[in-house]
């Protein structure tokens, strides 16, 4: 730790790990911190993802299960949706972080856990390094060419180097990690309406083995409610689950939060980057960040490689992060967030009728809305399946969706 490193992250998570994994690559000195004990504990996360993305990432096919049933559920409506091959998965998540801690240590970075960073060192401008609480309490600093803040929502190093204020507005979950034999394995549920969810959303996903994660979320400071109070609830009131419920019992107990803002505006200054959800790179439609994490992280840890190879860690430089990643996730992020916080004070009846028009599209066609890669192509067909849309409300705003597609049509 007294030397001196070219990459140093901040964080453990799938961001921080991704990250340290493609730095390390590139043969430059990288060193992962992370506070907790142990890598991907403790869960504040649910693991819904997709196989699509877990194949290009290459993570090994035991460690993600795959879902051939997804249910939207409203007040009064339900739509079931079947997919064979399974789109959707749900992610062994400690089993998932510790392949890429695994991965980004084969590469050749170090990684710390127990490692608490503290203080940012800023030195004419520029981030320098960090100064850390050891695991055995002692203090000590880390100085490095280029640091990555992957810390997650508390956006350690950014809040404290004038890169944005700490998060205001989030998505507050709390989940079950049950054992529920009766619960089937192949269905996936996403429950809508004031009864179960207010101003958010509530999910049951099954993870193999028998075990199922409940989980509600809502948005503050849309509203002030307690996620915790409806788990209990969902598993005994709503008919559809309450039978697949009988008797299960949680094994572990999560809670988290997530960014719902948007991207930040920069994710790059002198000596730092900002990655996963510490730069908002997480997808607001749905509060899904774990692949988008892997993906930012796997940018920044290059270019901050580049970085140091090239020799040059100024702004100026590694702004070619923040290119890419907006070339790559810019529009379709900006989109999710113009929906998210359309839908986000829905009321049960707008809930109703979002249902029944979604009952009118494809399987296909709502895996890509809800994996939020949109296209002309997916607004088009949205419209052609709901004519009624163009009288309504509803056209404007998928006016305005493709208007932000047509000034950025390209993604690579
Ligand atoms: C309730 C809930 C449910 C979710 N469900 C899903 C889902 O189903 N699918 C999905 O894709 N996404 C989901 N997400 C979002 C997803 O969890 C995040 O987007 C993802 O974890 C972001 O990864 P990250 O590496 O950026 O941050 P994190 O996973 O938060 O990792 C940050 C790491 O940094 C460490 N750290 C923080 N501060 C310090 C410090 N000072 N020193 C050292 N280490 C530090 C933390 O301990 C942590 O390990 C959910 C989020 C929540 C809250």
């Amino acid at each position: 730790m007294s030397k001196d490193w070219n990459v140093l992250i901040v964080g453990g998570g799938p961001a921080g790990l991704a990250a340290g994994e493609a730095a390390a690559k590139q043969g430059v000195r990288t060193l992962i911190l992370e506070r907790q004990h142990e890598i991907g504990y403790p869960i504040h996360t649910s693991g819904g993802s997709w196989t699509r993305d877990m194949q290009a990432l290459n993570i090994p096919e035991q460690l993600y299960h795959p879902i051939n049933k997804v249910f939207f559920v409203s007040p009064h409506r339900e739509v079931p949706l079947h997919y064979n091959p399974a789109v959707a998965c749900v992610i062994d998540v400690r089993g998932l972080y510790q392949h890429l801690a695994a991965r980004a240590i084969a590469a050749g970075a170090i990684l710390h856990v127990n490692h608490s960073v503290e203080q940012t060192l800023l030195e004419n401008g520029r981030v320098c390094g960090v100064t850390v609480k050891n695991h055995l309490s002692e203090r000590i600093t880390a100085r490095a060419e280029v640091t990555i803040d992957a810390s997650g929502f508390s956006r350690h190093v950014g809040v404290r180097s004038e890169m944005g204020k700490a998060f205001h507005r989030y998505g507050y979950g709390a989940e079950y990690d049950l054992y529920a034999p009766n619960y089937p394995q192949d269905e996936l549920y996403l429950i809508v309406g004031d009864h179960f969810a207010p101003r958010g959303y509530a999910w049951a996903f099954p993870r193999g083995n028998g075990r199922v994660r409940l989980g509600v979320g809502v948005l503050h400071p849309d509203c002030d409610e307690d996620a915790r109070v409806y788990l209990d609830r969902i598993m005994r009131d709503l008919p559809q689950l309450s039978a697949k419920f009988r008797d299960a019992s949680p094994i572990e107990y999560h809670t988290g939060l997530f960014p719902s803002e948007g991207a930040l505006e920069r994710f790059s200054r002198d000596g730092l980057l900002l990655a996963g959800d510490a730069g908002g790179h997480g997808s607001t439609l749905v509060g899904e960040g774990i692949r988008f994490a892997i993906y930012s992280g796997q940018m920044a840890g290059s270019v901050a490689a580049e970085a140091v190879k090239a020799g040059d860690t100024s702004a100026a430089f590694l702004e070619r992060f923040d290119k890419k990643w907006r070339a790559r996730f810019g529009r379709d992020m900006e989109i999710s967030y113009m929906i998210n916080k359309r839908i986000a004070s829905y009321s049960d009846e707008q809930w109703d009728s979002t249902l029944d028009l979604m009952k009118r599209l494809t399987p296909a066609q709502m895996a890509q809305a809800l994996r939020g890669d949109f296209s002309a192509g997916l607004v088009m067909g949205i419209l052609a399946r709901n004519p009624g849309l163009i009288a309504s409300g509803g056209k404007k705003f998928l006016d305005l969706i493709l208007e932000r597609i047509s000034e950025a049509p390209a993604r690579n």
